[in-house]
């Protein structure tokens, strides 16, 4: 690292005048606390202290920086009941201003000497008259007034860190800057300019503008390039060439009863075409729940095995593993080829001997295919020759893990496929799987129904479970969910709303009602999925928490009651929704809700009730909770952008994306001047430029 990027990685410790005690609490702050951290921690706005009139015709109510005598100190006397305030009279040549301090202490004697030429900075009231001051924001010496009468910065700040204090340990930074290359290409302001306009603001609002759009394009750039050349180096490995003769895949797609969507069908080809080039897939399948990606999944891995490679295929919860496993199952026996492909589970559960026998059969390749949750990530698990890795679910893995599995191929020649049922947004797809291909199945089979949605209060229960109770007598109503949220997603998870609903179902419904939920033995979450799934099963209503959310196909529950659906966000419900109208009978989802909603609650239930289509929920979600909750992405870190942001700067996004594009093909050839500076870039904001890790 040079030594001009190493300054931004010091340590803010070293800054003067930062002690333990104050680099604790910049910690709570900034918890990388490196010069960089600070500089990226801009304000959040700006207070205006130019405004430097004389006491007498300074205007109440305005902020202002006064330069004053201190003329005498009036302690507050003691009066039991009534406030009055430490006084310090003050005055310029223009008339008197008193400052105001409520419990103060003799300190002040001290602080403000009578006979002081002081700079205060403050709002100025009105009292008896005259014009006072309460806790000014500022008293220094009267050297300090050209510093304090300017635009104040304002920082986001914790406990026990001032304003102030942040202001003293950004200009320390920003004063010893080193000299910085200059990476774009027709920028109006230098990146060290721009940062000492941020820190240091002007009343140009125009320059103030450009200074803030320079930072976003540099972040943006910097992840854009970053992601570019991961997919670069990615592409670049040889994968293995897929020779598939359709002796499995023909009759397993026969087996089916029914025709492939066109959709499906365009994306089934991409894939396959992915996998018989020479260079490596790294593709993102998206489609919404019930649209048929796992059957697209499951020919790829077919497509594999027909040239004698193994396939693995991840997905996120036990529950899903097994029923995949159970789909694949059944379908490979109707196809006639179960002697001829070996699957295999494996979860969490396997444990000893039984799992050292998995794992053998792994690495000797006796196993074609393995379904699994996160366990297949293992150190332990060695394939022989993994070519396919399925990633079910993906967001709900990081950018880091999908690219491990990837590298258990032999020689790193594995494909990937991820496959997502939440639509992702144009920008957060940019920023997060900026590297990967995409495809996109947008296009339902044809006997799905719509699914109708109401929304009713919480009154209205007992109304609810009249009419259910009717219609499962008249068999029109089958099966049905009934989701109760969790109070609290915490290791201690709150149970009772769910069971005391179970209780409750119980008494009326009987033997006919079943819980699950995720604190529950994955042997006994199984039965009770199982018995659900199968039609004749004793089990009618289901009643669950979330676990249900991911995958479950159950065709002939055409009901789901969503209780406090208010608690949920869009992406959820939308996710628990695609658990029914999976059949050919009509469905309905009830989202109950109680009477105190928020507003922002109250738009989520409505667009729920508008639509079905999941990109458009998923853009309303954005616009509603910004872009780092959607998809949860902020915990698994996949994007943290500090200066940029995703729905207001989304047309940096598009010309960085151009921009990296042009780089790729001549600057990185040629290795230009910008090239090199861009290194600086990249490093600056940590991605290392060797590997395709990205951070997070
Ligand atoms: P996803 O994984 O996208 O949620 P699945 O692959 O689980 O969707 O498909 C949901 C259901 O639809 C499954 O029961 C599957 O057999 C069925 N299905 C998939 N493709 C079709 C199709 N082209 N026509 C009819 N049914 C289909
Ligand atoms: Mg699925």
């Amino acid at each position: 690292m040079s030594e001009n990027l190493q300054y931004f990685f010091n340590s803010l410790i070293s800054v003067k005048g930062v002690g333990n005690k104050f680099f604790d609490g910049l910690k709570r702050l900034l918890p990388n606390t490196r010069f960089k951290d600070i500089l990226f921690h801009l304000p959040v706005s700006v207070i205006d202290r130019s405004y430097t009139p004389f006491i007498m015709d300074a205007q109440v109510g305005q902020i202002a920086t006064l330069k004053v005598d201190v003329l005498k100190h009036i302690p507050s006397p003691k009066v039991r009941g009534r406030k009055i305030p430490y006084k310090i009279l003050c005055s310029d040549d223009s008339g008197f201003i008193t400052l105001n301090f409520f419990n103060a202490g003799n300190y002040l004697q001290r602080s403000i000497p009578v006979g002081a030429k002081i700079c205060i900075s403050g709002k100025i009231e009105e009292f008896d008259g005259g014009r006072c001051m309460s806790h000014p924001d500022y008293v220094v010496p009267i050297s300090q007034f050209e510093k304090i009468a300017g635009l104040e910065p304002v920082y986001p700040l914790t406990y026990a860190i001032t304003n102030k204090m942040i202001r003293n340990v950004v200009d320390v930074v920003l004063s010893n800057m080193p000299t910085v290359p200059e990476w774009q290409n027709d920028a109006e302001i230098s990146f060290t300019d721009a940062l000492k306009f941020m820190h240091r603001p002007i009343k140009n609002s125009e320059l103030m503008y450009e200074a803030k759009k320079r930072l976003a394009y540099d972040e943006i750039l910097a992840n854009q390039l970053a992601l570019a050349l991961s997919r670069e180096k990615f592409k670049s490995e040889i994968g293995e060439k897929i020779v598939s003769d359709g002796r499995f895949v023909n009759p397993f797609i026969s087996s089916f009863g029914y025709e492939l969507t066109g959709a499906q069908k365009r994306v089934l080809s991409e894939v396959i075409d992915d996998l018989k080039s020479d260079s490596k897939m790294l593709r993102l399948l998206q489609g919404d729940v019930g649209s048929g990606k796992t059957i697209i999944a499951m020919i790829a891995l077919l497509t594999v095995v027909e040239s004698d490679y193994q396939g693995a295929f991840m997905v996120p919860t036990e529950i899903l593993a097994e029923q995949h496993f159970s789909t694949f199952t059944n379908l490979l026996k109707k196809a006639g080829l179960e002697e001829k492909i070996k699957i295999l589970l494996l979860t969490g559960k396997d444990k000893g001997k039984a799992k050292e026998d998995k794992l053998l059969s792994i690495k000797n390749g006796s196993v074609d295919i393995v379904i699994g949750t996160h366990a297949l990530f293992q150190d332990k698990v060695k394939f022989k020759n993994l070519s396919l890795a399925v990633i079910d679910e993906q967001h709900k893995f990081g950018v880091h893990q999908r690219l491990e599995l990837g590298n258990k191929g032999e020689e790193n020649k594995c494909n990937i496929l991820t496959m997502t049922a939440t639509p992702i947004p144009r920008t957060l797809a940019m920023t997060s799987f900026g590297d990967m291909d995409l495809s996109i199945i947008d296009e339902m089979p044809p006997n799905r129904k719509q699914v109708e949605t109401k929304v009713i209060s919480m009154n209205k229960i007992d109304e609810l479970i009249a009419s259910v109770s009717l219609q499962m007598n008249s068999g029109l109503l089958k099966k049905l969910y009934w989701v109760c949220p969790l109070v609290e997603e915490s290791e201690k998870i709150d149970l009772s709303d769910v069971i005391s609903r179970y209780e409750n179902l119980k008494q009326i419904f009987g033997e006919k009602v079943a819980l699950i939920h995720g604190k529950m033995k994955a042997d006994e979450k199984n039965l009770v999925m199982k018995d659900f799934a199968n039609p004749d099963g004793k089990t009618k209503i289901l009643v669950a928490t979330t676990v249900i959310e991911v995958g479950v196909n159950v065709p002939e529950a055409t009901l789901m009651v969503i209780e406090h659906s208010e608690r949920f966000g869009l992406s959820s419900l939308h996710q628990l929704r695609g658990r029914i109208g999976r059949g050919a009978d009509k469905s309905i989802c009830i989202l109950l809700h109680s009477s105190r909603m928020t507003a922002i609650a109250k738009e989520r239930l409505s667009i729920m009730k508008e639509t079905t289509d999941g990109f458009k929920i998923a853009e309303k979600d954005l616009k509603l909770r910004g872009a780092g909750d959607v998809l949860g992405v902020r915990q698994s870190g996949i994007i943290d952008f500090k200066i940029a942001n995703l729905e207001d700067d989304y047309d940096l996004f598009l010309a960085a994306s151009q921009d990296v594009k042009n780089l790729l093909s001549f600057d990185k050839k040629n290795n230009t001047e910008r090239w090199k500076n861009l290194q600086f870039l990249l490093q600056l904001f940590e991605y290392t430029k060797q590997n395709n890790n990205l951070k997070g």
